[in-house]
């Protein structure tokens, strides 16, 4: 079977038909055959991208084995997949996907006396640890993937953590696998004793195995890589250890070990029995500077003699990243002592405080020794520590976000030496890319000898050939070291080649062997480890040569993606000037490098369409690879294409991607950009049209306010209303207001061209809530300022108000958002430009003055405007800061808030802040919840076809927080959906009404609020 690369001019068909219509009826599972998801499944973290010839989303163990039964019979390969966030291509293959992660992530079996537990492979590794906490207990290999990589695919990776030097890799924590193999047959691998239970043919292939290992024992030991940081090729030192770490504390065969490190491509794993460590009582870190990454580099070798659990590199690339950054910068400067080099994060643990600081003392004393005293920061504060770990990882999420086509390409990028080379390697390998015209950044492993760097590459253009010469020069210092040429990410498409290279031709024929012995036929994930193809074979990437744009006239500005970047500076070129068709938007979606941060689901928002359907089509990662496709022409010659509709579907543009994204996809900007692409084609239907132009019959719908608000009280008629409108009748709307606040005021509240702050109301506060609007007057004048209240150019009795254009963006319409964030300008700006802050309520229009405005091409105003608008609770939050704030507050009745912020506040770092200002109220004990999108998001949840999934969304964690709250805490909101989201969901059983955190300010003023 030969590969079926994704050429995206000719793409193919979809594949549907027999075969898969049949495994299709087999299964209980998902059989996707169609092209886009298909696409979707063609790429992993690598630079690689081949077209699966179907996937399969398992519903169940025995889902696999009548799959792996039917490519059996056929004849047809098999890739096994967890989360996908491979870097070297091991995902990626012309077979049928079977994809772990969705449905099998159960734990089997706990013990918690003898600290193991048997899991399924698709359990996400900080979902296993954030179970076992409470035992006390944790899987140790913790690599930076945990949020988002299987155990499954750690096992197939045999992947290493930070912690490697002190709990070892996968292989050192595997105990047992339960396997199938590509004939059917399944069995428990383990150690050696457990052979007598096992079916014959397994009798016969560990027969067969331990025969070839006896055979090969000196060729191991010569040839093995004497480093514990060694994961290319197949395991075959489990017959003769070489490995710095025991494999086994008796130095006993253990099965599961070979399978672990071997990439699919022997069996498919069922489930792994693992060994647990318990939780360390207390870390402490010491921070070592340095004058130079040499420097650095010869000491890691001494620092490790000090049993540290890690011991990780930082250099001035990643510390000057840091401190670009004003959020990092107080961090990382408390780690500093002047300008250093390089600095490395030496981390001990311990049974308690004073032996994990007795440590640090020591580190202290070291570096008196080596010559290096005065060099040591002290870090015993958990936070501090934790604080310090994150910035380590942004600076490789800023580097990764490097614009243009020359981008940070692993290829290289673990290999392992041994600790007295380091330093030497070090310099040599970056002598070698300045010959190459190109850098790389350093971070990592510096305990292990196993350093991370990407050197920037253009894989469109010469990066293939100056990837193989840097890769070839790279492998000879690997050699002259006695190190590993793949010590951490395995070898996939781009490092197989190298499995000879690293093992000589007589183990290579032993890794052909052992793949033989498991899998004849060669179907399970063909062309890894064993028979590879090379590593720059064109037509295998990502960007094959016969990649092209499709042409699109977009209606936001991209041109700051559009660029091309120095690889030695980083220098970027003029806006406009990257030569893409799209005029930067394929650029600004390839940014995308398919690491698969995006499937997390505890911390922070993105993504939330995933957390509810774990499908790849609903995650950020998936919509960007389906827009990448479009734009490549895959679905035909127009970007707006069915494939996309369908993926950005489930999309609530809550910007979560835009923040927590480290390239910084911002796919609530790409849907506005498609919606616009897809409108200008095929229109919008009535019941989104009415949604869009809602600013512009606002007026009407309030004079006839009564009439409006009877749907929501006779069900029939909501009923008849979802017919033309498709809003579901479920939902109760929200309620008009006769008596708005713009209309109230419009005689008293004048425009005041002295006013510190210009409150700009928007027409969901206007027509639905103006006490908002009302109290955020009373709170602001409390405090001693002047208000005025934004108004347009024309006001006069029949203008209508100002409007950020927010609907008309959710549905494309950017013209009409164009006009109103016009007159939005010409009435802000010279506010603005005397000084004045605007102030808005409702966080999603607010935003839009602070984000879409600056892609709308409105000019300089668009960015003073945006320089000087805030939220109100941040504008409190600001002034209480810098002591300008004179607000006189009680304590209120109710002692308690639970706070939820609104996805676009979370966005743009905005959350703290209503904490901040809610926490101006005497007695007011305010807690966050953590939670994602409330599911409402505009008009998303409104509409029958998305009803279910804004449920499921706000089921997640916002829902069970607000019932678990008391009658006496307040539930605070400042997103008008999110507060109705609150309410609709509530209205049977204990009915709760969130209030926006301004109206809680004013209740507490002193003098009485009117809210
Ligand atoms: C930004 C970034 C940082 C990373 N940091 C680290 C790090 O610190 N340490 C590290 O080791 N790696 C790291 N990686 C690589 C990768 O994340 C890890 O190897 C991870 O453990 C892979 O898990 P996964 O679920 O994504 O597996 P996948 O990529 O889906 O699969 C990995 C391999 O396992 C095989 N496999 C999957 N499921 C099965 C199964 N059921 N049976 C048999 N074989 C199976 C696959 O075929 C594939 O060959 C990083 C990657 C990225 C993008
Ligand atoms: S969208 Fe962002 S987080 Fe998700 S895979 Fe792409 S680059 Fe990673
Ligand atoms: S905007 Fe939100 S829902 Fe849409 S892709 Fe980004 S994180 Fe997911």
């Amino acid at each position: 079977m030969t590969a079926t690369v994704v050429k995206p001019l000719n793409f193919h068909p979809p594949a549907d038909g027999e075969p898969w219509a049949r495994l299709r009826r087999e299964v209980t599972g998902d059989v996707l055959t169609d092209a886009a998801s298909r696409g979707r499944y063609a790429t992993d973290a690598s630079i690689y991208q081949v077209e699966p010839l179907a996937v399969l989303v398992p519903a169940s163990d025995d889902d696999v084995r009548i799959a792996m039964t039917f490519c059996a019979e056929r004849g047809i390969p098999m890739l096994p997949r967890g989360a996908g966030s491979s870097q070297c291509g091991q995902t990626v293959g012309a077979a049928l996907v079977i994809d772990h992660s969705k449905h099998l992530d159960r734990v089997v079996a706990f013990d918690a006396d003898a600290r193991t537990v048997t899991v399924e492979p698709g359990i996400v590794l900080d979902r296993l640890n954030g179970w076992l906490r409470r035992h006390g207990l944790w899987f140790p290999v913790d690599v930076s993937t945990s949020a988002q990589c299987t155990l499954g695919g750690m096992a197939g990776n045999n992947s290493c953590g930070s912690r490697s030097l002190a709990y070892g890799n996968m292989v050192h924590n595997v105990l047992a696998i339960d396997a199938r193999l590509a004939d059917g047959t399944q069995a428990r691998f383990g150690p050696e004793n457990d052979r007598a239970d096992a079916p014959p043919r397994i009798r016969d292939l560990l027969g067969k195995l331990r025969a070839l290992g006896a055979r090969e024992r000196d060729e191991i030991a010569r040839v093995v890589p004497k480093v514990m940081r060694r994961v290319g090729g197949y395991n075959a030192d489990v017959f003769n250890p070489q490995s710095e770490r025991p494999y086994t504390s008796d130095g006993s065969i253990n099965y599961a070990q070979l399978l672990v490190g071997s990439e699919g491509t022997l069996a498919w794993t069922r489930t792994l029995t693992l060994a647990l460590a318990p939780l360390p009582a207390h870390r402490t870190l010491g921070v070592v500077n340095f004058r130079s990454l040499r420097e650095a580099m010869d000491c890691a070798q001494h620092l490790v003699a000090l049993a540290p659990s890690a011991v990780e590199l930082v250099d001035r690339t990643m510390i000057e990243l840091a401190r670009a950054n004003p959020a990092f910068r107080p961090v990382i400067e408390q780690a500093l002592i002047d300008a250093p080099d390089a600095i490395l994060l030496v981390e001990f643990t311990g049974e308690d405080a004073v032996s994990a600081q007795r440590q640090l003392g020591r580190l202290d004393a070291l570096l008196g020794d080596l010559g290096l005293p005065g060099r040591l920061v002290k870090l015993a504060d958990v936070a501090a520590q934790k604080a310090l770990w994150e910035v380590r990882k942004a600076g490789l999420n800023i580097m990764m976000s490097l614009r243009g086509d020359g981008k940070p390409v692993s290829f290289i990028e673990d290999c392992a030496v041994p600790l007295a080379h380091l330093g030497e390697y070090v310099d040599r390998l970056t002598a070698i890319f300045t010959r190459h015209g190109t850098r790389g950044t350093w971070y990592a492993h510096a305990s292990v000898g196993t350093l991370h760097v990407r050197p920037i590459l253009d894989m469109r253009r010469d990066g293939a050939q100056k990837m193989r010469a840097i890769a070839e020069e790279a492998a000879e210092l690997v050699r002259t070291y006695k190190g590993a040429f793949s010590g951490e990410h395995g070898d996939g498409l781009v490092r197989s080649e190298w499995v000879a290279w690293q093992f000589g031709p007589r183990l290579t024929k032993a890794f052909e062997e052992i793949k033989h012995l498991f899998d004849p036929a060669a179907l399970m994930n063909p062309g890894k480890i064993v028979h590879a193809t090379r590593m720059d074979d064109a037509t295998l990437f990502r960007f094959p040569p016969t990649h092209r744009t499709l042409q699109v006239e977009p209606g936001l500005d991209w041109s700051s993606w559009n660029v091309q970047n120095d690889p030695m500076t980083g220098t970027l070129t003029a806006p406009g000037t990257g030569g893409d068709p799209a005029q930067g938007f394929a650029k600004a979606v390839e940014m995308c490098n398919n690491n698969g941060h995006c499937r997390k689901f505890d911390a922070g928002t993105m993504c939330p369409s995933y957390r509810v359907t774990r499908d790849e089509i609903h995650l950020t990662r998936g919509r960007a690879n389906t827009l990448r496709l479009a734009l490549a022409g895959a679905f035909g010659d127009d970007v707006a294409s069915n494939e996309v509709r369908d993926a950005l579907a489930l999309c609530v543009s809550c910007k979560g991607c835009r923040r927590e994204c480290p390239t910084g996809v911002d796919m609530a900007r790409m849907k506005i950009e498609f919606e616009h692409q897809w409108q200008r084609t095929h229109g919008l239907p009535f019941g989104d049209r009415l949604i869009a132009w809602m600013p512009r019959w606002a007026p009407y719908a309030t004079a006839l306010a009564p009439l409006f608000n009877v749907r929501n009280r006779v069900p029939s008629l909501a009923r008849w209303t979802e017919r033309w409108t498709g809003i579901d009748a479920r939902r109760s709307l929200p309620h008009w207001r006769g008596r708005t606040f713009l209309r109230e005021h419009r005689g008293d509240v004048r425009e005041d061209t002295t006013a510190d702050v210009v409150l700009f109301v928007d027409t969901f506060t206007d027509r639905f809530e103006p006490e908002n609007a009302h109290a955020a007057v009373a709170v602001l004048r409390a405090a001693g300022l002047r208000v005025s209240i934004a108004k347009p150019h024309d006001a006069g009795r029949s203008s209508r108000p100002l409007c950020c254009g927010r609907t008309f963006l959710a549905y494309g319409l950017i013209d009409e958002a164009r006009r109103e964030a016009t007159r939005m300008l010409e009435a802000l700006t010279p506010h603005v430009a005397r000084g004045a802050t605007v102030v808005g309520l409702e966080p999603s229009c607010l935003f839009t003055l602070r984000d879409e405005f600056l892609g709308m091409r409105l000019g300089g105003d668009a960015a003073r405007v945006a320089e000087h608008a805030l939220l109100i609770d941040a504008f409190i939050a600001r002034e209480h800061a810098a002591g300008r704030l004179a607000l006189a507050l009680a304590p209120l009745p109710q002692r308690r808030a639970l706070v939820h912020a609104h996805c676009h506040q979370k966005a743009f770092g905005a959350a703290d802040d209503v904490l901040t200002a809610l926490r101006l109220i005497p007695d007011l004990d305010v807690e966050a919840i953590e939670s994602s999108c409330c599911g409402m998001a505009g008009a998303f949840g409104y509409h029958r076809d998305r009803y279910d999934v804004s449920m499921r969304m706000a089921e997640l964690a916002l829902l069970p927080a607000v019932r678990g709250a008391g009658d006496d805490t307040l539930i605070v909101a400042d997103g008008t959906s999110c507060r109705h989201q609150i309410a609709d969901a509530t209205r049977t059983g204990n009915p709760r009404e969130p209030m926006h955190a301004i109206r809680v300010l004013a209740r507490a003023l002193r003098n009485g609020g009117n809210a």
